[in-house]
């Protein structure tokens, strides 16, 4: 059949989840070139459909796309790099959008960096007030004691102010190191190393494992994928 079912077009639109659209539909809420529709199996032409929810234009933005690329250590936060080091900008170097990249990470930080052309989302999940929890796996120097939980937790003061961690989980304490996994909200240039560093434990290696409702998951360095319908639903 043509086209793409209504319920499927709104969702992609962000203005529901598939099921919520549904709701809509069957309630009489959504127009198509005007007229009301209650049947949920209708298909339409997302790009030349005007659709109305509640008699609100609905801009199906097909162009939009959202990207996790598991960035690998030595590659920059940049999408073009003037001295020619890698940088995240390879990775998507043969794709049409214009993409930005949503933060950074360190260049020896490997893991969960999302991309997109939304430029308002990335804005949105760069803003401090938007408070996106980060999960970092850090493995660190010496035996972490128990209570280092409850330290980060209460916060710890900084050169340029306190940061407050969301969560500490000590994952494994060996002879002379420790893996432990830290959620905090917070975007300040190297937070996670000077966090980890200021309380005696620098960091040996540190990975980015989730922003948000987006995992990481079981990716190798340097992958690429599309964001689920669900993810992106998460960073909206
Ligand atoms: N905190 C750091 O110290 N480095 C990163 O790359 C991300 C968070």
């Amino acid at each position: 059949a043509e086209g793409v079912r209504l319920q499927k077009v709104l969702a992609k639109a962000g203005v529901a989840s598939r099921r919520a659209a549904e709701e809509l539909i069957a309630r009489g809420r959504v127009k198509v070139d005007g007229d009301v529709v209650r049947e949920l199996g209708r298909r339409v032409d997302p790009e030349h459909a005007v659709i109305h929810v509640d008699g609100m234009r609905v801009v199906v933005r097909e162009d939009l796309v959202y990207l996790a690329l598991n960035k690998p250590r030595g590659v920059h936060s940049t999408m073009t790099d003037e001295q020619g080091r890698p940088c995240v900008g390879d990775y998507v170097r043969d794709r049409a959008e214009r993409l930005f990249h949503v933060g950074r990470l360190d260049a020896d930080t490997e893991g969960l960096l999302l991309l997109t052309n939304d430029g308002e989302l990335a804005h949105r999940l760069m803003h401090p007030s938007f408070h996106v929890a980060k999960t970092y796996l850090a493995e660190v120097e010496g035996r972490v004691p128990r209570g280092l939980g409850k330290r980060l937790r209460a916060g710890v003061e900084l050169d340029d102010g306190p940061v407050t961690a969301d969560a500490f989980t000590i994952k494994d304490v060996g002879a002379d190191r420790s893996l432990v996994e830290i959620v905090l909200h917070e975007g300040r240039k190297h937070i996670v190393r000077r966090l980890l560093a200021e309380v005696g434990h620098p960091v040996r290696k540190l990975v980015r494992t989730a922003v948000d409702g987006v995992r990481l998951g079981d990716t190798k360095p340097g992958t690429l994928r599309a964001l689920s319908r669900q993810e992106i639903g998460s960073l909206h």
